[in-house]
This record gives structure tokens, C-alpha cells and sequence, in this order.
């Protein structure tokens, strides 16, 4: 039986999601957070970084919405 060694240097594009790793204070290890809209600011939306297993928060961001045409 040969074994064939494919080339892994091609990641689809369409691969976008937002796992984003953080460490939970109550599972003392890294989790992959859920992101929940808190609250709406004139300045940007305010998220919660939400532990899927226990539901603790991790962390929160503020995204500003970017400005169309400006980059
Ligand atoms: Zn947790």
C-alpha cells in the first residue's frame, strides 16, 4: 500500500471563523470562546467573550465599525 503524501500548503479560504482562544478563570485552561453582543455603543458593539462549558465570562472587546470607503 503506498502512501501518498498530500501537499497541506492549501487552506480554503472560506475557512473564517472566529475561534478565538482564551483563557477561562473557572476551567483554568484555554477555551474557545463564544462571542455575545452585550450592548450597542455610538462608538462600537460591545462583546462578551463567553466560555462555552461553564459560561464564564473571559474577556470583552469593543468593535468599532469600520468606516466604508476608509481603510
Ligand atoms: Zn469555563
Amino acid at each position: 500500500m503506498a502512501t501518498t503524501s498530500m501537499p497541506q500548503n492549501r487552506r480554503p479560504s472560506f475557512e473564517r471563523m472566529e475561534a478565538t482562544l482564551l483563557a477561562c478563570p473557572k476551567c483554568k485552561r484555554a477555551v474557545k470562546v463564544r462571542k455575545r453582543l452585550l450592548l450597542v455603543l455610538p462608538n462600537g458593539d460591545k462583546y462578551l467573550y463567553v466560555c462555552p462549558d461553564c459560561g464564564s465570562t473571559c474577556g470583552e472587546t469593543i468593535e468599532t465599525p469600520s468606516p466604508a470607503g476608509i481603510r
